[in-house]
């Protein structure tokens, strides 16, 4: 069965959203087959966002996602990759429908609540990234 990796972000831990954000992941169905709450290193941040290396906003982003904890998970379910996705809504809160979680809980691009794989490469990487083996129930 297809999996993704979904993170609630520390803005979305520190507003009190984090059940809010998995009664929403789990009321479309989804199965959660590994949670955890944890502080990203430095480093795991680093690798995590290494495709923005180069962007303006890849410090930013760093000191951003590393400034509290988070609530790491994988998702399984069908098509839930692409569905995770669409859930979000656009990257840009701004631009993200209401109904979205971006578009209900944010405002701004730089702090947009929580993350989801894009595609199935990114997926895989995240997982084995965030979670060893023994995690998954
Ligand atoms: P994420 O990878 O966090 O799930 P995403 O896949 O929707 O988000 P990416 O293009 O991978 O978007 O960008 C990663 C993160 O970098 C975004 O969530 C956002 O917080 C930040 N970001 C992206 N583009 C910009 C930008 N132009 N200015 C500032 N921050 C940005
Ligand atoms: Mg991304």
């Amino acid at each position: 069965m297809e999996r993704t990796f979904a993170m609630i972000k520390p803005d979305g831990v520190r507003r009190g959203l984090t059940g809010k954000i998995i009664q929403r992941l789990e009321d479309k169905g989804f199965k959660i087959v590994a949670l955890k709450k944890m502080r990203i290193s430095f480093d795991l941040a680093e690798e995590h966002y290494g495709e923005h290396k180069e962007k303006p906003f890849f410090k930013p982003l760093v000191e951003f996602i590393t400034s509290g904890p988070v609530v790491a998970m994988v998702l399984e379910g069908p098509g839930v990759i692409a569905e995770l996705r669409k859930m979000m809504g656009a990257t840009n809160p701004a631009d993200a429908l209401p109904g979205t979680i971006r578009g209900d809980f944010a405002t701004t691009i730089d702090e947009n609540v929580i993350h989801g794989s894009a595609n199935e490469a990114d997926a895989e990487r995240e997982i084995a990234l965030f979670f060893r083996p023994e995690e998954f129930v």
